[in-house]
């Protein structure tokens, strides 16, 4: 099939959680099963077009798109190789996307021209299949940002007689993010103005909703985890208001788990890493454990009495990630023994908390807030725990990275992290789990876990096992590609149906 991505992020290029890593490792295993998979993101300015080998397309006209009341020029660029399995193309707008960020100004402020940004990157998408005479059977948009692209589709494809498309399908990968605007903003998108005022298609609430029109636009709808499928379609606290919407959509929303790619993700081959191991030679996660606590200068490992496990935390610091659960507890663990190796960006207020008690426990706890892929890489590895106990988690990929890595994951029993990760200590003496699950949303039911591994991590036998039986989950792309591909197919079958 001919398939047209459009997302805001994508690894390398643009990263600013999971849904980077998605659409790269996603693209690649479509393309791995004969589909030719092109994907259309924006060029944003704090790009670096040399290391990241993206070349102008010089052969194409002068190109420009109407949003709002503004005419922007605009062109497209590529990676290098015209040949790659999977075709990215990059928009250049200088206007919209010349400046450094994805969502957020450095500051963390969000984008003033958030809707106009997304328009330009839906226009330019649906251009691609006249420009290379690509007749596109599969529209795949990602999240709310790709959404203009399924409300323009039926529009264009009509009245300017391009090729395609088949059907469409939104993948939602976490419905705490809709682009809410004022309804007068419609104008941007140069839609009609019916189409923001009750009952449009864009009105939620007396705003403009995206992800809501987009639930109700496009051919089908998934997420990201079976559960968190299930979530958001029966409960207000994880559907954000739109659970009726959802559940409108019936067997055309589904829940599709994410995979973990292990051409990048596998202790084995990883080159971050100061040594290498797999689940039957362990010994070099003892090197990183030793290289991670001298270069965080944490206390060195070792399991002396008043020595804890090694605890490491990568994401953003948001509500959602459940960073304050952990926050109360980190004085308590700390004077235990416990180490913390914790890298994020998120919230101020988040940041300046963790930096205000990393500085009072000099070697037991370091914080790095900025994103570092590299490290955090050898926290996965250099960790014995690692912690996720997000308040909700449309899939997570860090607890399959950890679980990889032999680093047992500390999760809440929620979203994706419920599809992937098995209590150690629940299902008696051991012998299943891969990790420690705590259900209640409280820093009472996080200590409680973290207590329940470090008894384990004392028993070095039972804890070899556990990382064994983690390291042996396989969540591989391949699986997630034959399942998109089904859906695929059901948007296509729709799709003429709407004809
Ligand atoms: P989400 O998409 O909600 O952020 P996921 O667990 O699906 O959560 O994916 C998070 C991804 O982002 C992981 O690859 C994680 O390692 C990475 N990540 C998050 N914060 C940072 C950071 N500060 N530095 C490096 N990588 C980070």
């Amino acid at each position: 099939m001919n398939v047209l991505m459009i997302s805001a992020e994508m690894t390398p290029f643009a990263k600013v959680g999971g849904l980077a890593d998605v659409v790269d490792a996603l693209s690649r295993a479509l393309a791995d099963r004969k589909h030719d998979v092109r994907v259309v993101l924006p060029l944003y300015g704090h790009l670096d077009r040399t290391a990241e080998k993206i070349v102008p397309i010089r052969s194409l006209p002068p190109l420009t798109a109407r949003v709002g009341q503004r005419i922007h020029d605009f062109r497209f660029w590529r990676r290098g190789s015209a040949q790659a399995r999977v075709k990215i193309y990059l928009v250049e707008c200088d206007d919209l996307f010349g400046r450094p960020g994805i969502y957020t100004q450095p500051g963390g402020d969000a984008f003033g021209d958030s809707l106009a940004r997304a328009s330009l990157h839906a226009q330019a998408a649906l251009l691609l299949p006249r420009l290379f005479d690509w007749p596109v059977e599969v529209i795949h948009a990602h999240d709310a940002e790709a959404v203009p692209a399924l409300l323009y589709r039926r529009q264009w494809y009509a009245e300017r007689g391009l090729p395609g498309p088949g059907g469409t399908l939104l993948t939602i990968h976490n419905l705490a993010h809709q682009e809410v605007h004022p309804a007068a903003a419609v104008e941007t998108l140069g839609l009609p103005a019916g189409m923001a005022a009750y009952p449009g298609l864009l009105e939620f609430q007396g705003q403009l909703n995206l992800l809501k029109a987009g639930i109700l636009a496009a051919d089908q709808v998934n997420t990201v985890s079976p559960n968190y499928a299930n979530e958001t379609r029966t409960t207000r606290m994880f559907g954000c208001g739109l659970e009726e919407m959802l559940a409108s959509r019936q067997d055309s929303y589904t829940g599709i788990l994410n995979g973990a790619d292990y051409g990048t993700w596998d202790p084995a081959r990883d080159r971050n890493l100061p040594a290498n191991y797999s689940s039957t030679r362990l010994e070099g996660k003892e090197k990183c454990r030793e290289a991670l606590c001298a270069e965080l200068k944490l206390a060195v490992a070792g399991k002396a009495a008043d020595q804890g496990p090694l605890c490491g935390f990568v994401g953003r610091l948001v509500r959602q990630k459940g960073v304050d659960l952990l926050l109360p507890l980190l004085d308590r663990l700390a004077a235990d023994g416990f180490r913390f190796a914790i890298l994020g960006t998120g919230e101020a207020r988040l940041e300046d908390a963790m930096r205000v008690v990393a500085a009072k426990h000099p070697g037991r706890i370091s914080f790095s807030g900025q994103f570092d892929e590299g490290l955090a890489h050898r926290i996965y590895a250099g960790s014995d725990l690692f912690l996720m106990p997000s308040e909700f988690e449309p899939c997570g990929l860090s607890q399959m990275y950890a679980l990889k890595y032999g680093t047992p994951p500390v999760v809440r029993r929620t979203g994706g992290l419920a599809d992937t990760v098995v209590d150690a200590t629940a299902t008696g003496p051991g012998r299943k789990g891969t990790g420690f699950v705590f259900d209640e949303a409280r820093p009472e039911a996080l200590l409680g876990a973290l207590r329940r591994a470090e008894k384990l991590w004392r028993n070095p036998d039972d804890w070899g096992r556990l990382q064994r039986r983690g390291m042996a989950c396989d969540f591989s792309w391949a699986e997630a590609a034959a399942t998109y591909e089904g859906v695929y197919q059901r948007a296509v079958t729709t799709g003429a149906s709407h004809e």
